[in-house]
């Protein structure tokens, strides 16, 4: 679910709001200029609802529609700083959702593919980021399987909690390549996961590393053409 016409503006008042935002991410410890200037490239307000337009610029979650959330802004943030890709790269993001970490992704430079299994969520969203102007693949399906067609990818990076590592996703890196993901642990606790960095060294090393906890609506198997 998106703004309305009304909401895609990009007044000085909202600028003035992304810039403070970008002042807190830099306080959390966000320190990629690249990041920070992509997030004020996109106008976060563009991709929530009417009803919450004045919040958008909170660094918060918000739901969605369909019991889906657009991620917090240090999520996004700190997500697309772990993929640490030059622009041109080639990268899979597993869970469109409201479209503004695709639209962030993009606004890297980055040549973007994006897997949404909730129809309506893939039906709104990508014809939305098309009329934004923020070049993106948008498929609907299981970001489990990945996209092998448009493998290898420099970066995958998984915006749902995760219960496991996919092989598939593992598969489909490039030598070299991340995958950002956010993993259960119960160690954390229920609706929590620890965010997790893979990165592929070698055709069949792998190495592993953690970056903190962090709160995801859940990964999903197999497409749902329902609200879910
Ligand atoms: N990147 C989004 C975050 C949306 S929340 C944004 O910036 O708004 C996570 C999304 O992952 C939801 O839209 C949910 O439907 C989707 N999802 C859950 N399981 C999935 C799966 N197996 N494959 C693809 N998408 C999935």
């Amino acid at each position: 679910m998106s703004a309305s016409a009304a909401n895609l503006t990009d007044s000085y008042r909202h600028k003035g709001l992304r810039r403070e935002l970008l002042g807190q991410l830099r306080t959390m410890g966000i320190a990629d200029e690249a990041v920070l200037d992509a997030m004020d490239r996109v106008p976060r307000h563009y991709f929530m609802d009417d009803a919450f337009v004045h919040f958008a610029y909170d660094n918060k979650a918000f739901r969605i529609g369909a019991g889906q959330t657009i991620s917090h802004p240090f999520t996004v943030a700190r997500q697309t700083e772990l993929l640490g890709l030059p622009k041109g790269a080639n990268v899979l993001e597993i869970g469109t959702g409201s479209g503004y970490q695709c639209a962030v992704l993009s606004a890297m430079g980055y040549k973007v593919h994006s897997i949404e299994r909730q129809k309506a969520l893939y039906d709104s969203t990508t014809p939305f980021l098309k009329k934004m102007g923020f070049r993106a693949h948008c498929y609907y399906g299981d970001g489990f399987k990945g996209k092998p067609v448009f493998a290898p990818f420099d970066g995958i990076l998984v915006t749902c909690g995760a219960p496991f590592i996919p092989e598939a996703l593992l598969g489909q890196l490039a030598i070299g390549g991340r995958l950002i993901i956010p993993l259960d642990d119960p160690n954390v606790g229920e609706g929590k996961q620890v965010m997790t960095e893979v990165r592929r060294v070698e055709e069949a090393t792998f190495t592993r590393q953690t970056h903190g906890t962090f709160a995801f609506v859940p990964m999903l198997a197999a497409r749902s053409g329902s609200a879910d």
